[in-house]
């Protein structure tokens, strides 16, 4: 099977089971935004909370922020996002279509991909990637305000506010999680290249003479997590960026790229900003102990949230003689287990099957019910949403108090005793 057909089959699959349905189906759609469902809503929570515990609950050098959408539009004017948060764009000549020049194929130099027509293109013209929109009954200038396009900004124009009143010293960091919004030209396969979309970042603010060491320390922290939450090894690479490349304020760029259908994209970004931002902010730092007053340097690492959830799919999704699974981390997964009474019409058996059910919720470990159809059917439903394991209560329960408890990726089933199955569950989830 080509990575291609995998694509489709993830787009469906992620349809066809409440994680992902296209944005506005009912009236047509709206290209590029797409809804979480029920399971997508588990997924991408599970995955936001782990990447909080990790970077933030874990380490006593970070600390979180959650700002607004909205700010001053003053901020995005004195972070350069007015003037050149922009990409260059090129419109077909015969059907005004509007690309991206570096999202053309060469081969396509002279054809429009829209409508087909070789008339060329018009010169590239700079476009900003910003959503306005205004604030009041009135659409005065003074009143326009963008939607965020990162998160990262509202983290430096908080940096006093951070430093008055936690007790961090440099070097620490602030993290931040939340939608971003960006007017997006180029179409991207799925979630990849969203209009509004959320990003999980951080701003790790050094003395200048240490940025290579910390440089290094995030690298290696980025690939660490996206080995952690679910995407293959091997499928990922970093790629520098080249000085043309490189933001004029960025002295180091790396992206870590994913293999999606032999075409390696960016997931996730790490840039070493120097100290522009905070400069541009007017923005201080004195040390405590040497009232040294500088301004500090900024290691960014940027992770997109729907860029880690694409690559976990397609990473998880196996198809087997009998079945489709998707091998999700338990960590990430949406539910831990599922619960089955083996039959519906024996009510002792229901009974105990619900109490196994809430207590295990009640243990924070969230379960599925499901009392329809034979057992068979209802691991196959089950494991091609990635419950890890299935927890079915019968006739030998009532005698025994033990349930079977089957493993999703060896399908391999144990009968353990229900006051043992939280120490027999919780390793493994967690
Ligand atoms: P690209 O070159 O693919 O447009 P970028 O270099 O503009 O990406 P950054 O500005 O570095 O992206 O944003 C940081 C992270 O935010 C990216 O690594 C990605 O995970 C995520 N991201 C950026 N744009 C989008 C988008 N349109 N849809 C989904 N995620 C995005």
């Amino acid at each position: 099977m080509t990575k291609d057909a995998n694509l489709e089959k993830i787009t469906a699959l992620a349809k066809r089971r409440g994680f992902i349905f296209p944005s506005s189906e009912i009236y047509g759609g709206l290209a590029n935004v797409y809804d979480f469902g029920p399971l997508g809503a588990e997924l991408k929570n599970n995955i936001k909370q782990l990447w909080w515990d990790r970077f933030v609950h874990k380490r006593d050098d970070i600390v979180g922020l959650d700002s607004s959408i909205f700010m001053n539009s003053k901020v995005w004017e004195a972070s350069g996002h007015v003037s050149s948060f922009t990409d260059p764009l090129i419109e077909c000549k015969h059907c005004h279509s509007r690309f991206r020049t570096d999202a053309l194929p060469h081969e396509n130099l002279k054809q429009c991909p829209h409508c087909g027509e070789k008339e060329g293109f018009s010169e590239p013209k700079q476009f900003n990637l910003m959503f306005k929109t205004h604030i009041g009954a009135t659409e005065e200038e003074s009143n326009d305000v963008y939607l965020r396009p990162e998160t990262a900004q509202a983290i430096f124009i908080n940096f006093k506010n951070i430093l008055d009143t936690t007790r961090k010293a440099i070097p620490f960091g602030v993290a931040q999680m939340g939608k971003a919004f960006r007017n997006e030209i180029t179409t991207g396969y799925f979630i990849f290249r969203m209009l509004e979309f959320e990003q999980m970042e951080i701003e790790y603010f050094i003395h200048e003479k240490d940025w290579e060491r910390f440089f290094d320390h995030w690298k290696e922290e980025i690939i660490t997590w996206a080995i952690e939450v679910g995407i293959s090894k091997d499928n990922l690479r970093f790629r520098e960026h080249d000085e043309k490349e490189r933001s004029h304020y960025s002295k180091r760029t790396v992206d870590l790229e994913y293999n999606f259908m032999g075409d390696f994209k960016e997931i996730y970004g790490l840039a070493y900003r120097g100290n522009y931002d905070l400069a541009k902010h007017k923005l201080m730092y004195v040390d405590q102990q040497s009232n040294e007053q500088f301004i500090p340097h900024v290691i960014e690492p940027s992770f997109g949230v729907e860029r880690t959830i694409l690559p976990i799919l397609l990473d998880a999704y196996h198809e087997e003689e009998k079945r489709i699974v998707l091998k999700l981390k338990p960590r990430i997964a949406p539910y831990k287990t599922a619960v089955f009474p083996l039959v519906q019409n024996k009510e002792e058996i229901v009974t105990k099957a619900q109490s196994v059910h809430q207590n295990l919720v009640a243990l924070g470990i969230y379960s599925a019910w499901d009392a329809r159809g034979n057992i068979g059917k209802r691991y196959l439903s089950q494991d091609e949403i990635g419950t890890p394991y299935c927890i079915t209560i019968d006739y030998d329960t009532l005698k025994d108090n033990t349930v079977t408890v089957r493993d999703r990726d060896t399908t391999q089933q144990e009968r353990i005793k229900i006051d043992q199955l939280q120490e027999y569950l919780m390793p493994k989830i967690i």
